[in-house]
């Protein structure tokens, strides 16, 4: 599914996704957060950007550790220590990898799953990133289940992670700063399942590539 090369490729191209859409995801954050979200995110994949050059021949674990690293201490907020350890548990997953696998990447992301589940102490349904994470996971892993290969199988997690993000309207946050606004944060989407819609969306282009 992916070298390191392409690993890289993939974190250049995530970069340029959150830049082009900076403004919207801070936007997002708006009637329900501190409107930072975009700018957080923005500020810690360039970054990421600059370190590119120095992981050139390391392996997929390494390098989304140090990604991890570097999202922890640029980001800030809630969601830099958030995707912070989901990159680093993802690392974590992949040690020693310099080709990543279906297979090795479903389990690079229920490791990510489960960082953010724990440091978030969050599930499902509470309005956050997970609402767009765990749905796109399991539907990757019903997909390769049918048997299909890794882009059909991304092409339907990108499909449900987005569909995970416009449910986020329909729920009450209850963790992180969209739950002081309560009720009145219906019908807003998440920053955070969004801006996981939108990363999960550049991995798949560039594996269909
Ligand atoms: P902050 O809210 O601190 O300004 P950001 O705006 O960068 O941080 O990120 C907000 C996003 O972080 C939310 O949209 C949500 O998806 C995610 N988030 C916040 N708290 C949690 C949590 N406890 N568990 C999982 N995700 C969370
Ligand atoms: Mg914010
Ligand atoms: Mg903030």
């Amino acid at each position: 599914m992916a070298d390191t090369k392409k690993v890289l490729e993939i974190l250049r191209a995530m970069g340029r996704t959150i830049a082009n859409e900076k403004d919207y995801l801070t936007r997002l954050d708006q009637p329900i957060g501190d409107s930072d979200h975009g700018i957080n995110l923005d500020r810690g994949f360039q970054a990421v950007e600059q370190k590119l050059p120095g992981m050139e021949g390391k392996d997929v674990g390494s390098i989304l550790k140090d990604v991890g690293m570097t999202l922890v201490s640029t980001v800030g907020g809630a969601s830099g220590p958030l995707y912070g350890s989901a990159f680093m548990k993802a690392g974590a997953a992949a040690a020693g990898k310099t080709e990543v696998d279906a297979e090795g990447f479903l389990a690079m992301l229920d490791a990510a799953v489960e960082a953010v589940k724990k440091r978030g102490r969050a599930q499902v349904e509470e309005a956050t990133m997970l609402d767009a994470m765990c749905p796109s996971l399991e539907a990757m892993k019903e997909a390769r289940a049918r048997g299909e290969g890794a882009g059909p199988m991304l092409e339907a997690g990108v499909k449900a992670a987005w569909a995970g993000a416009e449910h986020t309207k329909d729920l009450v946050a209850t963790k992180g700063r969209a739950s002081y606004v309560g009720e009145r944060g219906l019908g807003h989407q998440d920053p955070g399942a969004t801006s996981y819609a939108y990363l999960l969306e550049t991995i798949a282009h560039c594996i269909q590539e």
